[in-house]
């Protein structure tokens, strides 16, 4: 068993920038788990599915998601295609966050993350990592913060890349996506038990990164 940190929280929170550098630091691997689902949204989209149609998209399901590594950064296949580069857009988020709550999609993906883990030291990002695919996880992080910070955030992510969306409108999805996240049937966001909350509203990336760091081995 590898050593495991569990990183959950809410759309927005800043999980992936600050577990990849806690990840360098330490010299983990670190696992996108959310880039799973990205995945085999993209796979829906293609299909032409609409992420309501419930029994459409358990038949899709039979797609291969993969994930491998280059320059140490994760990268998400898609039935042997690299599709990394077509993850992270609201679209595809928005698709990601409605068929998640299906439990045959949650299902696929979770054998895969839970191999990873055994098999190396990671720090795994996601919404049920310290609850369900890693309970005992060395080190379980519940990282939040306020929903104005967290659109904010993407709102300048998604504008750097040139994507055209305002404030608002991903304010409504983030609300949305957290709803989604915290009322499903399986596997819903909440904080384990023995998580550690961090909430880093007023943190700089910094003092994350070193509150973080200073819990793992
Ligand atoms: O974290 P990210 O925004 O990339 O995740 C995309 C979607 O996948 C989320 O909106 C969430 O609903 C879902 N997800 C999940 N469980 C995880 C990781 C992501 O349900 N472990």
């Amino acid at each position: 068993m590898g050593y495991n940190v569990a990183i959950d929280g809410p759309a927005g929170a800043g999980k992936s920038t600050i577990a990849k550098l806690v990840a360098k630091e330490k010299g983990y691997i670190y696992v996108d788990t959310g880039a799973m689902y990205r995945g085999l949204a993209v796979h829906f989209l293609k299909k032409g599915l609409s992420g309501d149609d419930k029994k459409a998209v358990i038949d899709a399901c039979d797609a291969k998601v993969t994930i491998g590594y280059e320059n140490g950064i994760q990268q998400i296949y898609l039935n042997g295609e690299n599709i990394t580069e077509q993850l992270r857009t609201e679209k595809v988020g928005n698709m990601a966050s409605k068929t998640s709550v299906i439990p045959e999609v949650r299902a696929k993906l979770l054998e895969l993350q839970r191999s990873l883990a055994r098999e190396k030291d990671v720090i795994m990002d996601g919404r049920d990592i310290g609850t369900n695919i890693l309970p005992d996880a060395d080190v379980k992080i519940y990282l939040t913060a306020s929903v104005e910070t967290r659109a904010k955030r993407r709102y300048e992510e998604l504008s750097a890349k040139g994507e055209h969306i305002t404030l608002e409108k991903i304010m409504t999805d983030i609300k949305e996506r957290d709803h989604r996240d915290m009322t499903r049937e399986v596997a819903p966001l909440k904080q384990a038990e023995d998580a550690i909350l961090v909430d880093s509203s007023n943190m700089t990336i910094d003092e994350v990164v070193r509150t973080i760091c200073d819990h793992c081995r």
